[in-house]
This record gives structure tokens, sequence and C-alpha cells, in this order.
């Protein structure tokens, strides 16, 4: 493909303000999920190219300027990355086609809320509030009456071990990268094995940035060594991941035997409660959605559509309709494809066994199932509705991660928040309803982190995570920044 081509490239990790292959000399090539064609090489770096990185951010925190910067230099380099961005906008969206396979229609969150969201870092490097007053205060002691004041100090966490996903690649790595550096911590990122190209493109525009040595250091790899490493290494102080459950249980315990600050994003199994039932036409593509989003590969995909029991038939009917004749299946760089690849074969499998289970265990499978007969190559999948859902079975309950969605009937409000609240996920959750009073006070009894109400939008400034096994801490604005800091009480007497 002539894409696969142009991109075909060999990049270097980032240590210590250098860029160097892995210390083993290994490499490994990364496919393109829509040809399954290698679209470059990434270092496969060694637990020892670990503990390097590790020393260089631990180097740069302890005695390197970077946590004492002022807030004004702090923003100026974040504003310069976000610069840089805007600048190589082509090459990250051309790279975000070829590794993650990401269709036009999710750009705007893989390029440009990235972009947005460094700058919106860079301003809250000047006004978050590093520094609180606490009101004065009047002691009695043997020494006579005494006047104290004092301040709460938010400092830098320290250094970070940042280790994000690959589906929407720049937006988790920004994410974790804007307020670690606007709070004045180092940082090791590990990127996913499945998008170390798209991260080693954002290193060079951080190399561009005027930053100390160490402060930001990339690691790409295939094992999972060496993310332990950087979990288990004492000299790290804080941890940031967003991944699967099962992940995130190992490396809390993991990073229990030091002590870290743990931060967790993980998945999700969010509803969309769905009130009104005489405007099925326009709800169906909104509860199609999942099976064509970046091939459901979001972690709060509204993957479970309630719908009341009487709306059942003829919405399932309609989401058929819309998918069969709407959702153009295949290259995900031509702009007019809806519903792209998933992102390794390994996934495709795995789901395929979730769409196997949901047959044996009594949904029923009204759309795809399957692979799409005409495209031979690449990891595709059809876009697959299961419907009658029990919420207790496996498709109901675990996070499949692909382009399958289950609905599930409701007899009234009370047995939505039911089904919504049975998960032990907590991530996300939408209310569709013409009545917006009613739909935020529903939202109020759902157990996610976020709930949208119709086409309500995620704030960048406001809290994003998880409640139960979806996480642990929030991301996003002020928020963000406090996973960063320590607060310390300094107080004297006036
Ligand atoms: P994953 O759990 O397979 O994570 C893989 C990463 O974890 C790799 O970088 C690997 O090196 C590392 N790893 C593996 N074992 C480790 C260990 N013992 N200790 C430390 N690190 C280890 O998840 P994934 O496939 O990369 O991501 C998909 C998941 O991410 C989905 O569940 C999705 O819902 C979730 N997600 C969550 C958010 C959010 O904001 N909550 C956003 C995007 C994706």
């Amino acid at each position: 493909m002539e894409q696969a081509r142009v991109l075909a490239a060999s990049r270097r990790m980032f240590i210590d303000g250098k860029w160097v292959e892995a210390s083993s000399g290994a490499t490994y090539a990364v496919p393109n999920p829509a040809t399954e064609e290698s679209i470059g090489t990434a270092p496969d770096a060694t637990t020892d190219d670990m503990k390097r990185a590790i020393g260089a951010a631990r180097r740069a925190f302890d005695d390197g300027p970077w946590p004492r910067t002022s807030h004004q230099d702090r923003a100026r380099i974040l504003n310069a990355i976000a610069d840089g961005m805007e600048r190589r906008k082509e090459e990250l969206r051309q790279l975000v086609i070829a590794e993650a396979g990401a269709t036009y229609l999710t750009h705007d969150i893989q390029i440009e809320q990235p972009i947005n969201m460094m700058r919106h870092y860079a301003r809250l490097a000047l006004t978050f509030d590093f520094e609180e007053p606490l009101p004065a205060r009047v002691s009695e002691s043997m020494l006579g009456t005494q006047v104290n004041s004092g301040i709460v100090y938010r400092q830098p966490a320290g250094v970070c071990g940042l280790i994000p996903t690959w589906n929407f690649p720049l937006f988790v790595t920004v994410q974790k990268l804007g307020p670690a550096l606007a709070t004045g911590c180092t940082m090791v990122f590990k990127p996913s094995p499945w998008g170390p190209l798209i991260n080693l493109l954002l290193a060079e525009i951080i190399a561009e940035a005027d930053l100390p040595p160490g402060v930001v250091n990339f690691v790409t790899g295939q094992a999972s060594a060496i993310a332990e490493t950087l979990v288990s290494d004492p000299r790290v102080d804080k941890i940031s991941f967003t991944g699967s459950v099962a992940t995130g249980k190992k490396i809390m315990e993991a990073a229990a035997r030091t002590l870290k600050r743990v931060h967790l994003e993980l998945g999700g199994k969010s509803v969309a409660i769905f009130l009104d039932t005489d405007n099925l036409d326009m709800i169906a593509p909104q509860a199609a959605s999942p099976t064509f989003f970046h091939a459901g590969q979001g972690c709060a995909m509204t993957t479970r559509v309630l719908i009341p029991r009487e709306a059942h038939d003829t919405l399932v009917q309609k989401m058929v309709d819309f998918v069969k004749g709407m959702v153009k299946i295949g290259d995900p760089a031509d702009p007019s494809t809806f519903l792209g690849p998933v992102v390794r074969a390994e996934r495709r499998q795995k789901i395929e066994e979730y769409i196997e289970s949901g047959k044996k265990e009594g949904a029923v499978l009204a759309h795809g199932g399957g692979r799409p007969k005409d495209l031979r190559r690449g990891y595709f999948l059809e876009p697959t509705i299961f419907c009658a859902v029990p919420n207790n079975i496996r498709i109901a309950q675990e996070e499949i991660f692909g382009p399958v969605v289950a609905v599930i009937p409701f007899k009234d409000q009370d047995e939505a928040i039911r089904i919504a609240n049975d998960s032990t996920y907590g991530l996300g959750g939408m209310v569709l309803t013409r009545d917006t009073a009613r739909g935020i006070e529903l939202a109020k009894r759902i157990r996610t982190g976020v709930v949208w109400i119709n086409n309500g939008i995620n704030f960048l400034d406001a809290p994003f995570g998880g409640f139960k096994e979806s996480g642990i801490g929030r991301e996003g604005g002020r928020f963000g920044m406090e996973e960063y800091t320590e607060m310390q009480q300094i107080v004297w007497k006036a």
C-alpha cells in the first residue's frame, strides 16, 4: 500500500535527551492493522534500558532545574509542544491511521483534542493553585500566645512511570504528559507495544522543545517485563496506567511493595439508556455507534444499549438497517470509511470468542458476527448487533473492545438503572431523553465517572475516570493536575 511505504520508518527511543537503540540492538516490526504490512520498526527495549531511563528521570528530578522551573517557562514549553504537534499534524494523522487503524471519524479525538489539551495544560501551569493560603490561627503554649500562618503547597509528585494504551494513543499520552509537565514532574513513558511509533514521533516533537535532558523519556518494547520494572523500581514515585482491569490489578499489587501513588484509567461496559421511543430513526445511529466508531475500541463506549421493551424489536431493526446502509467497512485511510480494522489478529480472535459465547448463552445475533467476505487482508470484523441480551451473560458483563453491541430491553426506568449499575465497571453512561431534567436525575443514580445526556460532550477541564473496577483517580483539568502533585503543609509563626 502506498501509505505504508511512505510511513516506513525505524524510530529510536528517547532516553536522557538522546536518541538511542535498544541496548540489545533488537527492534520489532509494527504492522498496519488494515493491511498486515509493516509500517516501520521500534526498538525492543530491555529492562536495563528501562532502568537507565528511570535513572535519567530521577537525576532530572533530584538534581535538574525542571521541578523548580517557573510556571511561565513550563507554560511556554507546553505551548511549544502544542505548536510542534500542530506543525506535524499531518504526520501524526498518517501514523494514527496506519498504526491504530483509526478512521477519519475519530480524528477529532485522535488529533485535534490532544493539541487543545496541551494548550489547556499550558494555561493550567499558570493558573493552577500550587499554593493556597491557610487562615491564620492563634495558639496558646507555655511560651505565650502566638499567631500562626500557613500555606498548602503542591509539590510535583516526582518521577512518574506512565503507561498509556494504543487506542487513542496521542490523546492518552498527552493526558498524562500535560499535567506531569505542568506540575514539574519528570517521567518515563512506556507506550503500548501496539502504539510505539506515534509516541516516538511525539517524542521527536518534545525533543525540539526546550526541556532539560531526562525530564521526558520514552522506552518502547514488547515485553511486559519493561513495564513491570517501571512499576517496581523504588526510584519511581507514581504510576499512571491506562489499560485493562486485569493489568491494572497487577500494577496496583506490584506498586504496593514500594507504596507508589497509583492512578488507573481502566476499561468499561457503559450503557446508553434510551427513554423516548417515538424517535427511533434518529436514535438508531447513536445506538449502533460502538459498532463503527473506532471499531468499538474505546473505553467508555456505550456497548450496552438499554431500550424500553415495547420498542426493542423496532429499534434493533432500525440499527441493522443503519449499519447495512451506512457503515462502509475498509481502509481507514479512505475518509468515507466508517468502520476500520481492530488492532491485532489476537484481539480479533478474542472478539470472535465473545461473539460465539453470546450465541451460546442465549443472546440473539441480529447482524454481523463474522469477517467481511470482501476484505482478505487486515483485522476486520463485521459490525455486530446482539439483541434480547440478558444482562448476566458474558457479552453484557465483560468488555469486548470490538465492534459488538448488546441491546438489552427494560421494563421501566428503575429496572434500567438496576441494569446499568449491575456491572463491575463504572466508567461511562448515556441517557437519551427529551426531558433533560429527568436525564440529569437519572444520571445521578448511575454509578459511573461520566454520564452524557443526549449529545453532551466531554469537557477537557472536567474529571474523567472510573468508579468501581474502571479505575482510581481522575484525569482532566485541575483534577488531572492534582494527581501529579503531593500536598504539603507549610506553617510558621507569624
Ligand atoms: P492492557 O492491560 O493489555 O495493557 C497493556 C500494557 O500494559 C502494555 O504497555 C504492557 O506492557 C503493560 N503491562 C502488561 N503487564 C504488565 C504488568 N504486569 N505490569 C505493568 N505493566 C504491564 O490494555 P490495552 O490493550 O493496552 O488497553 C485496552 C484497555 O484500555 C481497555 O480495557 C480500555 O477500556 C482501556 N482504556 C481505558 C481508558 C480510560 O481512560 N479509562 C482509555 C483508553 C483505554
